[in-house]
């Protein structure tokens, strides 16, 4: 396996913004959760305006049986005329009666739930001992006072990790703690790649948080290690350490970079054999080489700009750089956690500007100024710039997709080569 050197000169200083920002709020990573949880359902006690963002993030999805909705509150609730608590019992038991199918509840807290005090974790509380065992109720905030829309998952994980059997009771009743727990939500093609590399390496109990099932939660204790695989994830990451769970720390697990430094990190934390490790990786990594090799000369030398929106602006930019040849003019992310995006700061090529927060109207004039081939944004931003004549990407695809792993780093390519080549085929026409 390579090992990685970080490049000799580090980034320019971090501009850290104040300003307006634009970004979705919480609510929104629900759209990933709720299919990756196959038997929980989420409650977003919030508005009119919380239940249309919803809607439309989902786009034009049918289901038979959706597994989200919107409780939405009125000006009654708002005024203090009704009894928050009651009219939520009331909702819930009425939403459990029609779904036996739904194991696990979850509140997701708004804007205006919380501009009102309405405590959730109290109404969550209250609701478990009415429904539980048979139904678990758990409660988050996706405000979007206080989230940007990756930190909706970093809170719920947060709360499956606080409400998540301790060692010493686990111990009591003959459970053990997990060996390696893999946090952050991944889709299922994902996740069946990474479980089949750890089950090659030999590693048995591995857990992945979320889980598909609401009662697989791991066991977490001192024994425990565990692995990011988003980086937006520090609420988590606390909840675990104050578990006594210990972090493996790597690059995140994009482009064939990023995916082998992670691997290799477990292999070395569990005391893998190299051989064994490069009889597990070495196929999917050469034909993750070779696609990245069909995209390289369209993205080389691409001069490309980051606005934050989802926290995985630093991996992106890493992977695009090194791994597609692109020039990185600035990495703007909403939040920068120091330890978990070190290793990925450090890699960036020399004198990036990397920016933290946002000032939407400041960084708007740097990016005309710099006037970059890709601007890689929020849907808010997008439009705007296209009709000034600039390429943008859309950043809240990155967070859809399945971009982790070698059989995905191709593909992680073609989301930024897509823009280029489709204005270059609309050149060809224009001549
Ligand atoms: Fe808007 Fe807040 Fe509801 Fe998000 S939670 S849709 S930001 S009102």
């Amino acid at each position: 396996m390579n090992q990685i050197a970080p490049s000799s000169c580090a980034p320019a200083p971090t501009i850290r913004q104040r300003g307006q920002h634009e970004v979705f709020c919480g609510l929104t990573s629900i759209i990933w959760l709720h299919r990756k949880m196959q038997d929980t359902f989420f409650l977003v006690v919030g508005s009119r305006t919380c239940a249309h963002l919803l809607q439309s993030a989902a786009g034009v999805m049918i289901f038979a049986e959706p597994r989200f909705a919107t409780a939405i509150m009125d000006e009654r609730d708002l005024a203090g005329m009704a009894d928050m608590h009651d009219e939520l019992d009331r909702v819930v038991a009425r939403l459990l009666a029609r779904r036996p199918d739904i194991r696990m509840l979850v509140l997701v807290g708004s804007c205006p739930s919380e501009v009102i005090k309405f405590d959730l974790a109290k109404a969550a509380e209250r609701l478990n001992r009415q429904h539980a065992p048979e139904r678990r109720v758990v409660s988050y905030s996706g405000s979007g006072i206080e989230t940007t829309f990756t930190q909706g998952e970093d809170n719920f994980l947060a709360a499956l990790v606080a409400e998540a059997p301790g060692a010493g009771a686990a111990a009591a009743e003959g459970a053990r703690p997990a060996a390696l727990v893999v946090a952050g939500c991944l889709s299922d093609i994902v996740e069946d790649q990474f479980a089949r590399y750890l089950a090659g390496f030999g590693l048995a109990d591995v857990h992945f948080l979320p889980a598909r099932h609401s009662r697989a939660t791991p066991v977490i204790g001192p024994q425990t290690r565990y692995i990011l695989a988003q980086p937006y994830l520090g609420a988590t990451a606390a909840a675990l350490e104050s578990r006594g769970a210990r972090r493996i720390n790597a690059l995140f697990p994009l482009g064939e970079e990023g995916t082998t430094d992670w691997l290799q990190a477990i292999a070395t934390a569990f005391d893998v054999p190299a051989d064994r490790v490069e009889a597990v990786t070495g196929a999917p990594r050469r034909r993750a080489h070779a696609a990245l090799a069909h995209h390289r000369p369209l993205l080389a030398g691409k001069r490309v700009f980051f606005f934050p929106d989802s926290q995985l602006e630093p991996s992106l930019a890493r992977f695009l750089a090194r791994e597609a040849g692109a020039e990185i003019l600035e990495v703007g992310s909403p939040y920068l956690h120091r330890d978990h995006s070190a290793g990925e700061l450090a890699l960036l090529p020399p004198g990036v500007s990397v920016s933290e927060g946002q000032d939407v109207d400041l960084q708007i004039e740097r990016c005309r100024s710099a006037n970059p081939d890709l601007i890689v944004c929020g849907m808010g931003l997008a439009n705007p710039f296209e009709a000034e004549g600039r390429l943008t990407k859309w950043s809240i695809e990155f967070a859809f997709a399945p971009i982790q792993g070698y059989e995905q780093a191709g593909d992680l390519a073609e989301l930024f080569a897509r823009p280029l080549r489709r204005q270059g085929l609309l050149t060809d026409l224009a001549e």
